[in-house]
């Protein structure tokens, strides 16, 4: 069953939104709009629009002929459908001027530039990026939403404990990323989203997805996935096995740096700790065993409708952690042309420390033996 959101977050962006002195906030389909209204919009070239007014109602602009999906998701707001020949833009424009003349506007960040750009035509409005605004309503999670993740991470949870029906040597990544893939969807997600099995040296580049490379005996590989629940709340983890026989005892080494540097950096959150200082505990083992140049991403990300989101756990980012908060841990560290390895959990920051939302073994697992 997926949740309708509450009224009171269209509330909440609305005082956002005359805080900043903007006319409205203007979002197209995805997950900003998903998340004020619980309309999971299909992205085209058609306009769908949602117009939250600093003052006065709210709209949802929609093509006709999608209409009926959003009274299906049960959205409860202000609903204008457009005529397959109308000038959905002209909509926008007009319920705006119901408000005052042209000033600024938000655009939500993800808004398809050739809507962007028609939306400016149409309304004269200056447009600013809304991704600020909308992160700081959406950073912090509510019960039900810290439930969804929950239910994301258990699932992915299942698929990783299932790793030995799939890898093992002599199979290629696509073989294995093919079966996991149908496991994502078995365990409990609508769909995969994402599934890297890197191998070998495809192990050391860690956006690799999925190749013919055949899996050798003594191999790493990491196995980084994630799919999406009915809900719209995304899964994410990352473990690191090897495949058949036996590994150097240098990578052996290698890999408990990583292992106490993911572990410590989970520990240090907590409310008020900030994104950088988590990053840091986890950058500042791995450094003074030598590899701080092989860990070339930041620490973690923002998890939630969308699977990259605020707060980054980066150097830079000062921003106190907050309870309601959920990012991931994912430390890797990467020996180009040769192996790599990561290991990620989502975890959520609660009022008095943290909770990992994935809680299978972190060892390095030897799978096809
Ligand atoms: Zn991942
Ligand atoms: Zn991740």
């Amino acid at each position: 069953m997926i949740p309708v959101p509450s009224p009171d977050r269209l509330e909440r962006a609305q005082r956002a939104v005359a805080a900043a002195g903007w006319e409205a906030l203007l979002l197209s389909a995805g997950t900003d709009l998903r998340y004020l209204t619980g309309y999971n919009a299909h992205p085209s070239e058609r306009l769908t629009c949602l117009v939250v007014p600093a003052e006065g109602e709210s709209l949802l602009i929609v093509p006709e002929l999608e209409a009926p999906m959003v009274k299906a998701a049960g959205a409860t707001i202000g609903l204008r459908a457009w005529a397959e020949t109308e000038d959905p833009f002209a909509l926008v424009a007009g319920h705006l001027r119901k408000v005052g003349p042209p000033g600024r506007v938000g655009i939500g960040n993800r808004m398809w530039a050739e809507h962007a750009l028609q939306l400016g035509s149409a309304t004269g409005s200056r447009a600013e990026l809304a991704g600020p605004l909308m992160a700081q309503l959406r950073m912090r999670k509510d019960d039900a939403e810290a439930a969804a993740l929950f239910e994301a991470g258990r699932a992915i949870d299942r698929v990783h404990a299932r790793m030995a029906e799939w890898l093992r040597p002599r199979r290629t990544e696509r073989e294995v990323g093919r079966d996991i893939a149908e496991a994502i969807v078995a365990e409990g997600h609508e769909s995969a989203e994402f599934t890297i099995v890197g191998s070998g040296p495809n192990g050391a580049s860690p956006h690799h997805l999925l190749s013919d490379r055949v899996i050798e005996t003594g191999d790493l590989v990491v196995v980084d996935i994630g799919g999406v629940t009915e809900a719209g709340y995304f899964s994410d983890s990352t473990r690191t096995y090897v495949a058949g026989g036996r590994v150097a005892p240098e990578v052996i080494d290698l890999y408990g740096v990583l292992q106490a540097a993911q572990e410590a950096a989970c520990r240090a959150v907590a409310p008020g700790v900030s994104a950088a200082a988590v990053d840091a505990t986890a950058r500042g083992i791995i450094e003074q065993a030598g590899y701080g140049a092989n860990f070339i991403h930041r620490t973690g990300h923002g998890i939630g409708l969308d699977v990259h989101e605020d707060p980054y756990i980066v150097s830079g980012n000062d921003i106190p952690l907050e309870a309601g908060m959920a990012f991931s841990i994912e430390p890797g560290i990467y020996i180009s042309g040769r192996y790599g390895a990561r290991i990620e959990d989502i975890v959520i920051c609660t009022a008095d420390g943290v909770q990992r939302l994935n809680t299978g073994s972190r060892d390095l697992l030897t799978l096809g033996a």
